[in-house]
């Protein structure tokens, strides 16, 4: 495919791939400013800024498939209806998947296509987004970790980098578990990470990353920037110490018209080479 249209190096056929990259132009449940929908194509763009191989990771082959994006839905039963349908069987076919949002809603379907209590989900994220509702949406962005912890179990989920949580979150028996950014700050993500995966119940980890839990002097063009957040290098040795453990990945709410450098994008871009490196130097 020529440049722009697809990932950089996705030049494999479904069957050949070990990697599926989908993008999900979703951003109607938004609350502050929307624009994720431009996502997937602005990340994309930004993807053939880098080599094949990295520096760091030595030489590596990865097969990678790309879907394009599905249709621009209004209604976000439609978009979790359509993700399902396409990355439902790229995962029973133990596929490596990979999505590009949208805005974090875009996970809910995604880890409904893992069986209950499978895997865990790890986040990355400013916001705990563990309300059951939100502005009356169950499937809201604001509400992913709830609608994770019904289907893996609340022992299953763990968000890092959090600075931004509603009483309601906290103030009830079972709130979703996290290690807030400024402990990360102060006693390294390193640390944190090991924390979270001895947590987890499960042995494969899902790694969700809002662009939001990277401080917004890095990540500016997204939702609801919030301050005091992680470092790029913080995420990016935290995909280093989930290494073999990484069983699918997605980036959310990066927001192009919010981003005129494209920095955010960049950022995202490379966040998914680095997921892909990793897992292809293990395997
Ligand atoms: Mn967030
Ligand atoms: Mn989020």
């Amino acid at each position: 495919m020529p440049q722009g249209t697809s990932f950089a190096d996705a030049d494999a056929s479904y069957n050949d791939a070990d990697f599926c990259l989908y993008g999900i132009p979703f951003d109607r449940t938004a609350s502050f400013r929307s624009g994720a929908r431009e996502a997937p194509a602005a990340i994309r763009r930004a993807s053939y800024n880098f080599e094949r191989n990295h520096y760091e990771h030595g030489r590596y082959d990865a097969t990678l498939y790309d879907y394009g994006d599905c249709d621009d839905f209004l209604l976000s039963s439609d978009m979790m209806d359509e993700v399902g349908f396409v990355m439902g069987p790229a995962i029973r076919d133990r596929k490596f998947t990979i999505a590009m949002g949208g805005e974090h809603s875009v996970n809910i379907p995604i880890i409904r296509c893992f069986k209950e209590k499978s895997i865990a989900l790890i986040s990355i994220d400013a916001h705990l987004d563990s309300r059951d509702e939100y502005l009356g949406c169950k499937e809201s962005h604001a509400c992913i970790t709830r609608r994770a912890a019904e289907h893996l179990g609340l022992d299953n989920v763990f968000v890092l980098g959090v600075r931004s949580v509603s009483e309601e979150e906290l103030d009830r028996d079972d709130p979703v578990r996290f290690i807030d950014s400024y402990e990360i700050m102060e006693n390294g993500i390193e640390r944190a990470v090991k924390k979270a995966m001895e947590s987890v119940k499960c042995d494969g980890i899902y790694l969700t990353l809002d662009i939001d839990g990277i401080d917004p002097a890095y990540a500016p063009g997204t939702g609801t920037p919030e301050p005091f957040g992680l470092t790029p290098m913080d995420v990016k040795k935290a995909i280093n110490l989930m290494g073999d453990r990484l069983v699918g990945f997605d980036v959310t709410e990066v927001c192009p018209p919010a981003d005129p450098s494209g920095t955010t994008s960049i950022l995202a871009a490379r966040m998914i080479k680095e997921v892909i490196a990793v897992k292809s130097c293990e395997s």
